[in-house]
Order: structure tokens, then C-alpha cells, then sequence
């Protein structure tokens, strides 16, 4: 079930929350072993959160999201609930508050079911770099859900939860999602808070929805979205209503199509299915107009200076004092150094390197200022766009989900998985993947659609007419 399917069975009596959070747990129980999508279950906790939700629906209909159970990607911040990052370092870390999505999610009434894995730190495109174990694609247990939130895309896939969050630094939530054939979406950077969102890459991170369908990532935006005096980089924008635009035409809209994203390497069946996808957008009315954004080409580069030295600097908090493991070790220096040696692992570290060594004097002109210049040209290129398109419509990934091994041995290549998704963290942009096709060995495609700051509403609207006139969103793994 979709959360508006169960929210209205919910109200009209016909499931209870806590029948809900038993038949999931039972789902859980029968497929997690092969799917992997959790580092740690709050069975109790659902229990009695649906039991809370009962004696409330009692009283009146409920909030938005009474009895509804959620998974929640693990490095969003849990009162009293571990929350590990899918680190050594964090794996008995228990924050003392609760992050401000997952307050919004709560004071709605939602069930938290499980914190589901990442790639360490969201620091990868597989999920492979969880210290917690893999998780599967639940469209073919050989392949990797994508990354970082591979856990909460997985989770969703399989129906192991209703919704999830994610987090999206490079295309964390757009990319699993389109591997495992659901909806994922990153807002516009400012739109969420991330008050209690682990930081990786502080300009870039954004949470957002991992969804069954369109309209449950719209009444998720509506939650999760607004100003937070707790988070100074959240915007001060009025409330929007983001399932308004859902339902309208297409009619005359302008759908930009950059020929940057449809180069070599991009796999033929992925090009195919979203080229029919274009169509389908054009016999609803929408328009496609051919456009460009020539940085394109310059975004891996700057995206991995960029997200390296953030993350260098953000991840020197760790240091055995303040937070999860400490080390023995002969004095304060090799007690810091023993922790960090143990605590993180292989890519955590290649990035601490890397960013150091982009923000160090002598080399910070050369590499963090340069890619911060790119950065700007990035962002212009979109700016130049939207002064004649509505939207931008891409594939999400140059390939479908690859298999697990296939990229870990390789940082260079394995970055590349994130070449559609990374231009839109550094614009600032909000993007959204949707389902639109699968591959001749059934593995899903996705469809990325791009908006203009702010403008949820218009990738959205586009996104729900598309899916109103297609089922690939019905599809589901045979498992
Ligand atoms: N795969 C990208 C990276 O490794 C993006 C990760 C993310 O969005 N958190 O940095």
C-alpha cells in the first residue's frame, strides 16, 4: 500500500495500525535476510506507536500520518534510537534529540519501523560502503540497490515499509530510487531541514521522499518541508501545498531536453526507455525543446573536490571525544589517530584525504576555489535554461543497477554512476526520479526530472501526469 491507500483504509476502518505494522514486521521477517534493507528494526517501539495511533483514531480521524509506518535512512537523527551512519564509528551512538524531519513525521503521527543502511557516511553509490553488510536489489538479489540510500529505496521496493527517507548530496535518493524502480525525490536545497541530518557535504545534503508513487512524495514535501529556526540554511519561503498541482494538465508546458546527458556510455535500453518516456510526456501536451548545458562535463570533477573537502571538514568531529567509539591509545594524538584508523572505513577515508589535501594552502586556489567557479557556471547553465524551458527531463543513471562487485574495486568508475545526478546538488535545484521502464532483464529504468529553485510543484505535476498515464509504478519485483 501507497500512504494515501492506507491512510484511507485507516480511516474507513478496514485495516487497524497495528494489524498494518504486524503484516509488515511479517513481510520484514520473510524477505530482510535476502534484502538487507535495515541496520536495525524498532519493533517495539511500532508496536507501541500503533497502538498510541489506535487509541488516538478512537477520538478523530487522525493526523496525516497516524498509523503510518515509515523507515527512515540511518543518518537521520532518532531521539533514544541508535543512529549509526553505517559506520564503526557511530555504531553504539544514540542521539540525545530528535532531527526536525522525523519531529514533523512524529507530530503527524507516523510509526518509525527501522533505520535503514547506507553507504558509510552516504559516501557512495552502492551501498557497499556500509560497515553493516549489503543490501540487495530487490529486483535481482545479484545487484546492488544503488547508493547512498540503497537501504530506503530497497525498503520501499520490496514493501518492507510504506515510505521512506533518504538523503541526496550527489544523487543519493534519485539514484537508488531508480534502481529500484520508485519514486525518489531531492528538493530544492533550503526546502528541508537538516537539523539532525549527519552531515556529509554541508552545501550539497538534502532529505527528502523514497516513495511508491508521486502523490505519497507530495504529501511527504508537504510534512517534511519549511523553515526551521534550528537550520540557518533553511528557507524562509511560505508553506506550499505540494499535491496542488497534481491532476493538471501538461498542456503547453516546455520540457527541456540537455544534450549533454545523452552521450556515450549511456546504456541504449535506458536511452530507449527514456526517450519513449519524452514521447509520452509529448503526447500529453508537453512540449520538448532541445537545450544545453555545456558545464555538464565539468560536474563529476567539481562535485568530488567539492563534496570531498566539506566532508574532510565535517567528519573531523569524530574523534573518539565527543561521539561512538574511542580507541585506546598511548596518549590524546594516538588515541585520535587509533580511533579514526578503526572507525572509518575504506572510502570515508580516501575522501578525508582527498579534501584535505583540495583545501590545503598551495593547492585550495587550484582545486576548492576552481570547482567553486564551476560550481557557479553549473548553476547558470540551469538558471540560462529556465529562461525557456519549465522543466529538464533526463535519464536519472547512464546504466540500470550493476551488479555487486562490479564498481567497488574502481572509486573513478564508480563515481560516474552519479554523472545525471550531481550537476542538480550543485545548482541547488530540485530533482525527481520516477519509474519509466525496465530493462530486456527486468530491471528498472528512471526517469529524472529537473525544476526551477523552488519549484517542486511544477516537477511534481509532471511527474503524476506521467504516471498517471503509465503503470510502470505498479510493477513489482517477484520476490
Ligand atoms: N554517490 C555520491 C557520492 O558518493 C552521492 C552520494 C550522496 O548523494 N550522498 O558522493
Amino acid at each position: 500500500m501507497s500512504i494515501d491507500e492506507a491512510r484511507s483504509a485507516i480511516v474507513r476502518g478496514e485495516i487497524r495500525p497495528l494489524e498494518l505494522v504486524i503484516a509488515l514486521f511479517e513481510r520484514i521477517d520473510a524477505l530482510e535476510e535476502r534484502v538487507g534493507a535495515y541496520v536495525s528494526l524498532t519493533r517495539e517501539n511500532a508496536l507501541s506507536r500503533a497502538r498510541q495511533a489506535e487509541d488516538d483514531l478512537k477520538q478523530n480521524a487522525g493526523k496525516a500520518l497516524t498509523g503510518i509506518p515509515l523507515a527512515i535512512k540511518d543518518n537521520i537523527c532518532t531521539e533514544g534510537i541508535k543512529t549509526t551512519c553505517s559506520s564503526k564509528i557511530l555504531e553504539n551512538f544514540i542521539p540525545p534529540y530528535e532531527s526536525s524531519v522525523t519531529q514533523r513525521l512524529k507530530s503527524e503521527g507516523y510509526i518509525l519501523i527501522g533505520k535503514t543502511n547506507l553507504d558509510e557516511f552516504a559516501m557512495g553509490s552502492s551501498t557497499e560502503n556500509s560497515a553493516f553488510g549489503l543490501t540487495k536489489n530487490p529486483w535481482d538479489f545479484e545487484r546492488v540497490p544503488g547508493g547512498s540510500s540503497g537501504g530506503s529505496a530497497a525498503a520501499v521496493a520490496s514493501d518492507e515499509c510504506i515510505a521512506a527517507l533518504g538523503s541526496d548530496t550527489g544523487g543519493s535518493i534519485r539514484q537508488p530510487a531508480a534502481f529500484c524502480g520508485v519514486v525518489g525525490l531531492k528538493p530544492t536545497y533550503g526546502r528541508v531541514s537538516r537539523y539532525g541530518l549527519v552531515a556529509f557535504a554541508s552545501s550539497l545534503d538534502q532529505i527528502g521522499p523514497i516513495t511508491k508513487n508521486v502523490r505519497d512524495s507530495a504529501i511527504l514535501m508537504n510534512i517534511i518541508s519549511g523553515h526551521d529556526p534550528y537550520d540557518s540554511t533553511s528557507a524562509d519561503m511560505p508553506a506550499s501545498d505540494f499535491t496542488s498541482g497534481l491532476g493538471q494538465e501538461i498542456k503547453g508546458l516546455k520540457i527541456g531536453i540537455p544534450k549533454e546527458y545523452f552521450i556515450e556510455g549511456l546504456d541504449k535500453e535506458v536511452e530507449n526507455s527514456v526517450k519513449e518516456a519524452i514521447k509520452k510526456l509529448e503526447s500529453l501536451g508537453g512540449i520538448p525543446v532541445e537545450i544545453s548545458l555545456p558545464h555538464t562535463e565539468y560536474a563529476v570533477a567539481a562535485y568530488y573536490i567539492l563534496a570531498t573537502s566539506e566532508a574532510s571538514s565535517n567528519l573531523a568531529r569524530y574523534d573518539g571525544v565527543k561521539y561512538g567509539l574511542r580507541s585506546d591509545g598511548e596518549d590524546l594524538i594516538d588515541m585520535y589517530m587509533r580511533t579514526r584508523d578503526e572507525g572509518f572505513g575504506a572510502e570515508v577515508k580516501r575522501r578525508i584525504i582527498l579534501g584535505t589535501y583540495a583545501l590545503s594552502s598551495g593547492y585550495y586556489d587550484a582545486y576548492y576555489k576552481k570547482a567553486q567557479q564551476v560550481r557557479t557556471l553549473i548553476k547558470e547553465d540551469f538558471e540560462k535554461a529556465f529562461e525557456n524551458v519549465d522543466v529538464i527531463v533526463t535519464p536519472t543513471t547512464p546504466t540500470p543497477a550493476f551488479k555487486i562487485g562490479e564498481k567497488i574495486e574502481d572509486p573513478l568508475q564508480m563515481y560516474l554512476t552519479d554523472i545525471f545526478t550531481l550537476s542538480v546538488n550543485l545548482a541547488g535545484v530540485p530533482g525527481i526520479s520516477i519509474p519509466c521502464g525496465f530493462t530486456s532483464r527486468n530491471l528498472p529504468v528512471g526517469l529524472q526530472i529537473i525544476g526551477k529553485h523552488f519549484d517542486e510543484e511544477s516537477i511534481l505535476k509532471v511527474a503524476y501526469a506521467y504516471e498517471q498515464a503509465t503503470d510502470w509504478h505498479k510493477k513489482k519485483p517477484n520476490i
